[in-house]
């Protein structure tokens, strides 16, 4: 009797009795049956969504499985190949058991564990009889291409328990036997061979190890792991690899992780002396003069930009009495982040976040009608307790300045407000150089206080200013905080990460616990709309971004040394002086490097410092009252001196931004 199947578009395929998955595929064309690697089926009834798609709908479960999976009547059934992330998931997977059988023929003693995808790559954890070090990786490599090159055939079998268990006992395998030990009853467990490999595995795998391709992988790098993370285990030796569909493909990833690399924003504040990192303060940065310089030109834009824009500037202390968090309700959901202190024998604590302080500022004299819109920024300095093992140079750090601003406005004026932050937003991003940016609309989460009303109206708003403004933005239906509805909005750097900045969060609660509220003009006391807003998010972290999008060569109005100059011989120090005092009289950071050191020498250092320009002055620009110019590594030729501060002064005051290099 043939079965029936349904295709993604709704198709149907009539098939032979015990037809697989891959005759499927055959029956579709030729072309396909070749790309395919495994498929998706769902019971009949259902959709088999998993070759892309996001899964959205009818919420049916599909799963993958081998080629060779037997299909029955009624099944939907998708062909998943290498071009989809199901697809390459699948490659990566049987990475695993390549280097896992790899390692096996190299050191026959090893012991195995588990061996999982991960984002862009695979690991397999191992316990070696003698340890091993990243000096081995080409020849594990080597042998992998050989495993991949005999293109074995790789198979399914369903065992029961006890002679999946015996299998593993057979071979020696103990973390293997222990991981069937533990799985529930009598239950069939499946295995994959390849050729002398035998695995524990769900699956689904590539019909053939051939079928993993040439060129695709690499391991990468090399990290002890606990058994099943558990310190008192066993400590295992965990190989990580990365794979990818085709060879040009994990050529371009290798490239961008190199790229990711050299522009570590850890390794730029060191070359640089602008931040450094401390025994004493874990977490906690400590920014150099060099770094302040950074830092200060960031403030200072971010300070005029707020001025143009209609903003007043707070300033709150750092520690405030445990009974306002309480109030607040970050001391219900918050606490396990926050750091707790005692004054006079009362409890404190120090602040993760800057509102409840903005609340009572707003609280410290009546507010009418007329005094609305309030627009309130506070570069605030809070501290959040991170776990050690997450802290990452400025990215992740345990205390923060959040840029962060408070409006205060009627509902009517809301619109309004959010539309003026959301081009303010866009303005600034673009000056620093991000004019891509990805934008996120967050609704009403199934845990939320306020009325239906409250939300209809804001999220109404919200939409409306995108709509309004023709920003595209991506819809998160529920995803809001459980006090408002929320936009984010994520920049790309260069490299094509993404950043999640700034925020504009509407909070139907704080006004009402804190109680906060403005005479109208019936001379009634009513809520005002409270807006949470954050554009650069924590500074810290945003001159990471910063650093790793440049590789460290700021614009010049962000250079910690906009211009260095260099005095051929001691005679020219007097004249090399003038240079600099005229340019730091146009407000401009300028430094004399007169070391002994040769000009070649110097010219290469000022590069490695990546300041911007580079002055040289001997006999010839002295007579000129000139100087040579050297513009980020290029020759540029020799100026005068009053026209070089000029044009330099003009680019600083335009923010004019370089080339953004992928190298
Ligand atoms: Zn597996
Ligand atoms: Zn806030």
């Amino acid at each position: 009797m043939p079965l029936h199947v349904t295709l993604p578009d709704g198709s149907p395929l009539e098939l032979p009795d015990g037809a697989t998955a891959l005759d499927a595929a055959k029956a579709i064309g030729p072309r396909l049956a070749k790309a395919a690697v495994a498929a998706a089926v769902a019971d009949g009834g259902s959709r088999a969504g998993a070759s892309g798609g996001d899964g959205a709908g009818d919420g049916s479960a599909s799963r993958l499985v081998d080629l060779s999976h037997e299909l029955q009547d009624g099944d939907r059934v998708a062909i998943v190949t290498l071009s989809s992330p199901e697809g390459v998931d699948i490659l990566r997977h049987d990475c695993s058991h390549v280097l896992a059988q790899a390692v096996l023929r190299l050191w026959p003693d090893t012991k195995y564990a588990i061996g999982p995808t991960i984002e862009n790559g695979f690991y397999y954890d191992f316990l070696f009889a003698e340890p091993i070090s990243d000096a081995e990786f080409p020849l594990i490599e080597e042998v992998m291409a050989t495993i991949v090159a005999e293109n074995l055939e790789v198979h399914r079998e369903e065992l029961p328990r006890d002679e999946a268990l015996e299998t593993f006992r057979d071979l020696e395998q103990p973390f293997k036997v222990e991981l069937i030990e533990d799985l529930p009853g009598e239950q069939t467990i499946s295995t994959y061979s390849q050729g002398e490999f035998v695995d524990l595995c769900r699956g689904p795998h590539l019909p053939s190890t051939g079928r993993v391709g040439k060129g695709t992988f690499k391991l990468t790098s090399l990290a002890g792991a606990y058994w099943r993370g558990d310190e008192h285990n066993a400590q295992l030796t965990r190989i990580y690899g990365t794979a990818f569909a085709d060879k040009e493909a994990l050529a371009a990833h290798l490239e961008a992780l190199e790229m990711a690399r050299q522009r570590d924003h850890r390794r730029i504040g060191r070359d640089l002396d602008l931040f450094s990192f401390h025994e004493e303060g874990p977490g906690f940065p400590f920014f150099h003069p060099k770094g302040m310089r950074l830092w200060n030109a960031i403030i200072d834009y971010w300070r005029e930009e707020h001025q143009k824009a209609g903003y007043e500037e707070l300033r709150t202390p750092q520690i405030l009495r445990r009974e306002l968090w309480e109030r607040s309700g970050h001391w219900d959901h918050y606490r396990e982040n926050m750091y707790f202190t005692e004054i006079d024998g009362a409890p404190f604590a120090v602040k993760p976040m800057n509102c409840p302080g903005g609340l009572l500022i707003y609280k410290s004299r009546r507010r009418s009608y007329r005094d609305l819109p309030m627009r309130w920024a506070e570069l605030g300095q809070v501290h959040r307790h991170e776990m050690s093992g997450v802290l990452h140079g400025l990215f992740r750090v345990r205390y923060f300045t959040q840029d962060d601003a408070h409006i205060f406005c009627t509902p009517e004026q809301l619109e309004d407000e959010v539309t003026a932050v959301l081009r303010f937003m866009l303005h600034i991003y673009a000056d620093f150089g991000f004019s891509d940016v990805r934008i996120e609309l967050s609704t009403r989460p199934p845990d939320s206080i306020g009325t239906d009303e409250m939300w209809a109206n804001a999220e109404d708003a919200l939409r409306h200013v995108l709509e309004r403004e023709g920003t595209e933005y991506q819809l998160n239906p529920g995803d809001g905080a459980f006090y408002g509805p929320k936009i984010d909005f994520h920049i790309r750097d260069v490299m094509g990460r993404s950043w999640q900045c700034g925020t504009i969060q509407v909070d139907f609660a704080m006004p009402e616990t804190l109680d906060i509220s403005y005479t109208g003009a019936d001379n009634e006391e009513h809520r005002p709309v409270m807006v949470h807003r954050a554009m650069l998010g924590s500074i810290e972290r945003f001159m990471g971004i910063l650093l790793e999008h440049y590789g460290g060569n700021l614009p010049t109005w962000l250079a910690p040394v906009q211009v260095l100059v260099l005095p051929v011989a001691d005679r020219h120090a007097g004249y090399a002086d003038d240079v600099v005092q005229a340019l730091s009289a146009a407000g401009l950071r300028a430094e004399l490097d007169d070391r002994s050191e040769s000009v070649g020498k110097r010219i290469r250092d000022g590069q490695l410092q990546k300041v911007p320009y580079l002055l040289v002055v001997g006999d010839r620009e002295e007579a000129a009252r000139a100087v040579s110019v050297r513009a980020r590594g290029e020759e540029t030729g020799s100026v005068p001196i009053e026209e070089f501060v000029a044009e330099v002064a003009r680019e600083v005051a335009e923010r004019r931004l370089p080339e953004v290099s992928q190298a």
